[in-house]
């Protein structure tokens, strides 16, 4: 340690979001360069490596066989499939000297497929699973949490060939198995989840989310095993109703109700239904917003959802894609005055159209799941200060088609029938997507197939964060003292701790540390002149799996051996010391 490049730090990074951030300055594994872009130091560089080496293994074990593309890429493929445009803001693009559009890699669908239409051209050539570990570059909008959320971040990426859907089948069970091994093997406690295909295109497609705390991401459970990332649940359309016998639908003065609750409240005070109390759920609320498309054009969407649930914004975000949401603001209230602010309803009361329609001028207006044929509700009627009643959806309005971005809320049904849903949160640590065609078509991988016919080809595209990997260990593992890393991930296997002023000590330890390395365990010697103090707060931070620390009990012929995760301590004789580590550390 005495010569190791490394400082701990005894204050937080003032950007710290989460813990395993924290811990991996402070313990200085990495620093900080700029938002989301972070160096390696050599403790941190030995977890990403040994990170990488697991990925690796299994990824090779699978039979992908492993390459490696440039970071900076030529335009023409990405403008081939559109992801120039549809990428939006998060492609770093750039230009040379020449002034030649480039972009740094956010991903490779790309440049695999036409690496291997360069090279293949029959059905015998395939199935091939190609992979990279390899440095990505994508200008999040929020980097965050150190390592979690980069710009620049490594990313393990591989993509598969087949001629046959069946084959793609068969390549996505396998990178399925494959990744279910990786994550065994960095002991995290992952979920499967269903999720949605994302600026990538494409079909079935899961997520491994890690669970924690921390994660942004939210998923769902239900006891009879469906579980989903909340992006991607479908809630069922309602059953629809019979109102035959509902009145028609009548303007009421409702003022001062400008919420669903005010609303509610006067309802039942001023126009109290028979049978029961109106509800928040009785209500249709309708939400505005923008759609800015990746050609920069704008449009007004607006979608109506029962007044109990609000609108998840990244459900609504991921259903969007590649438009991005923004809000209607008064600028835009201006431009459509149909639209009382605060009043909006999809009924053509008071005279005439409200913008709320499909005749293609109007605002597009899509609805709930909940809001189906004969289903009657209490909505805006589109003049300050009037609700409309009983307006009967199929009867008095139609909706543009179904927008399903509803809060999910625990213990809402699984949408399989499979129980009460329980919600939880995770950090998405793999991503495997059927992608299909769409790529393959773009750029023209087509092979013959055995009757001599061109076929185009089928692929899968299969990412695992790595360098998130390694901080969503650390956040797995971490606790109020520092790092505490699993055996096989730690930078070394033990960490030797020679205290007190005594030679006797710092010679013990490194005659310990000099045998262990030669039955081939790694070892942190702490030979600094620093305070015991000093040396234990270190080695926690710094948290390899067990110190042994030499000094005062040396005299008794014992050390004392430490278990950074239990915090256990077990005094060894001097003498079997290093046969008792040998031990520990190969299990
Ligand atoms: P997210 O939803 O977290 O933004 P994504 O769905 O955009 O991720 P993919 O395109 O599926 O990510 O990329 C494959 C994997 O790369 C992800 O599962 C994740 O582990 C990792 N990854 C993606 N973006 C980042 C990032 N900004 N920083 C670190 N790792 C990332
Ligand atoms: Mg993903």
């Amino acid at each position: 340690m005495s010569e190791l490049f490394v400082r701990t730090l005894r204050e937080d990074p003032a950007d710290a979001e989460v813990p395993s951030h924290r811990w991996l300055v402070r313990a200085g594994y990495i620093r900080r360069v700029a938002p989301g872009i972070y160096s390696w130091l050599p403790l941190g560089l030995k977890v990403l490596h040994k990170v990488e080496q697991i990925v690796r293994e299994e990824m090779d074990a699978m039979g992908a066989q492993e390459v490696r593309f440039p970071a900076l890429l030529p335009r023409e493929p990405y403008e081939a499939t559109d992801r120039w445009t549809e990428y939006g803001p998060n492609l770093l693009r750039l230009q040379d000297r020449k002034g030649v559009d480039m972009l740094l890699g956010p991903t490779h669908e790309e440049m695999f497929t036409l690496m291997v239409k360069d090279l293949y051209s029959s059905y015998k050539d395939l199935p091939l699973s190609l992979y990279q570990i390899q440095t990505k570059y994508r200008d999040e909008a929020r980097p965050r949490a150190g390592l979690l959320r980069g710009r620049e971040f490594v990313m393990k990426d591989s993509y598969s060939f087949d001629v046959d859907d069946a084959g793609l089948q068969e390549a996505y069970d396998r990178h399925r198995v494959a990744y279910q091994r990786i994550f065994d093997r960095l002991g995290l406690e992952y979920v499967i989840v269903s999720a949605t295909s994302g600026a990538m295109g494409g079909s079935a497609s899961e997520e491994f989310l890690a669970v924690a705390d921390i994660g942004e991401d939210t998923f769902v459970r239900s006891p009879g095993g469906y579980a989903a990332n909340v992006e991607a649940v479908k809630r069922p359309l309602a059953p629809e109703q019979d109102a035959s016998d509902a009145p028609a639908a009548h303007v009421e003065d409702t003022p001062d109700s400008p919420t669903i609750e005010t609303l509610v409240a006067l309802s039942n005070e001023r126009f109290a239904r028979a049978d029961r109390p109106w509800t928040a759920a009785d209500t249709l609320k309708n939400v505005l917003f923008m759609l800015k498309h990746p050609d920069g054009t704008r449009t007004p969407v607006a979608i109506g959802l029962p007044g109990d649930r609000e609108v998840d914004g990244k459900r609504l975000e991921a259903a969007v894609e590649p438009a991005e949401v923004e809000g209607f603001g008064d600028a835009d209230f201006e431009a459509w005055p149909q639209l009382a602010k605060g009043y909006i309803g999809p009924g053509s009361q008071n005279g005439g159209s409200l913008g709320l329609d499909a005749d293609g001028k109007g605002v597009r207006y899509l609805t709930d799941p909940a809001v189906v044929p004969g289903t009657r509700w209490i909505t805006g009627a589109n003049a300050p200060g009037q609700h409309v009643y009983d307006l009967v959806c199929g009867r008095d309005f139609t909706s543009d088609g179904v927008l399903d971005v509803a809060e999910i809320r625990e213990g809402d049904p699984a949408p399989d029938g499979s129980g009460p849903l329980t919600l939880a949160r995770g950090i998405e640590m793999g991503h495997i997507f059927q992608l299909g065609r769409k790529y393959a078509e773009a750029l023209g991988l087509k092979v013959l197939d055995p009757n001599g016919k061109l076929v185009t080809v089928t692929m899968g595209s299969y990412g695992v964060g790595v360098s998130r990997a390694v901080a969503a260990v650390a956040e797995a593992t971490c606790d109020d003292k520092g790092l505490a890393w699993p055996r096989n991930l730690a930078p070394y296997d033990v960490h030797v701790v020679a205290t007190g002023k005594d030679a006797a000590a710092l010679e013990f330890a490194t005659e310990l540390a000099r045998q262990l390395d030669e039955a081939g365990i790694s070892v942190l010697l702490d030979d600094r002149k620093a305070s015991p103090g000093v040396k234990f707060a270190d080695a926690e931070i710094l948290g390899m799996p067990n110190s042994i620390v030499v000094g005062r009990t040396l005299a008794d012929g014992v050390v004392e051996v430490r278990d950074r995760a239990s915090g256990e301590k077990t005094e060894v004789g001097v003498d079997v010391v290093a046969n008792h580590v040998i031990h520990l550390v190969r299990g």
